[in-house]
């Protein structure tokens, strides 16, 4: 049996060379203050083993992390209808980029760019009474702890800053592909964003992919087998934004990163891995972490592929 501990043990001490050569997000001051030389990796497998090293439990802004989250409450509830209202193809395109938008009327191109993941927002608005609540609630369900909060530093500093998500909202709402008041959409975007976890967190919360739609905490079937694989073909096309061709092609594993530097993914049936490091490439996602990512699927010869 492979010894996860000493991989990604060995992996940490490979990857630290690479501190500086990436730069932490800037666009808002809260992420701009955090000290990019941290550095986390944990590897959960089925049978809840936790490997962990460096700033493992170190509580981070898992931002676009969270949209996979959102995603899987509303894909719950709704199933194959929000396929009318968000596309599933890659956008090779910035996260934050409008120009798709505008020639494909409204219709977001995927669910983990920013204009899909608003919709799919303003969708758990109409959904849940009270949205940012059934939020945390769903995350600390998957991680079996209730440690896990918003940071409303972050969330305050995403708000002041969000002039180009509220561009994007209003522009699909012009196509009536938004429902909600902008305002209150924003608010919990920017809240989801601002959601605060760790590696140990995040890998825990993943496993229900690895697991087929259930959480491994308490049985629950979550999502149905389908909308689990259906998921997890967004994260393998689409989770690392116009990077995710590079991320099959060096790592092999469905996965979601967030500019806060975190990157998570999982090999269905068997384990999920996140990794931490708060210094992005050009691509927003962590340059460090996919180095980490690259080096753990080629160290135990195993992929989705
Ligand atoms: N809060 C960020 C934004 O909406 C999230 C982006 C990301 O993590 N890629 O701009």
């Amino acid at each position: 049996m492979t010894d996860y501990a000493e991989v990604i043990e060995r992996i940490y001490r490979e990857v630290t060379p690479y501190w500086g050569a990436g730069k932490v997000a800037d666009y808002i001051p809260a992420l701009a203050q955090v000290d990019p030389r941290q550095l986390g990796i944990v590897v959960d497998t089925l049978d809840l083993n936790t490997c962990k090293v460096g700033d493992a439990d170190v509580p981070f802004s898992v931002q676009s992390i969270s949209k996979v989250f959102t995603l899987t409450m509303v894909v719950r509830l709704i199933g194959e209808e929000l396929w009318k209202s968000v596309g599933r193809e890659p956008s090779g395109n910035p996260f934050n980029s409008l120009v798709q938008l505008e020639y494909e009327q409204g219709l977001p191109r995927n669910p983990f760019i920013n204009a899909g993941a608003l919709v799919v927002t303003d969708r758990l608005i109409s959904l849940y009474p009270r949205p940012k609540e059934a939020l945390i609630d769903f995350v600390r369900s998957l991680c079996g702890t209730d440690d896990i909060y918003y940071d409303h530093h972050v969330a305050k500093s995403e708000r002041l800053h969000a002039d180009r998500n509220m561009a994007l909202a209003y522009f699909i709402k012009s196509f009536g592909n938004i429902h909600n008041d902008v305002e209150t959409v924003i608010d919990v975007y920017c809240h989801q964003c601002a959601l605060a976890m760790s590696c140990t967190d995040l890998a825990r919360s993943f496993l229900l992919f690895a697991n087929r739609g259930v959480n491994p905490l308490n049985g629950e079937q979550v999502l149905t087998e389908s909308q689990t694989k259906r998921i997890g073909a967004l994260m393998a096309t689409c989770g690392f934004y116009d990077e995710s061709g590079d991320f099959a092609y060096r790592v092999g594993l469905p996965g979601k990163s967030g500019v806060g530097g975190g990157i998570v993914a999982y090999m269905p049936g068997k384990l999920s891995m996140a990794v931490w490091s708060p210094e992005l490439n050009s691509y927003g996602n962590s340059l460090i972490g996919i180095e980490a990512f690259e080096r753990f699927t080629t160290d135990i010869r195993s992929s989705i592929f």
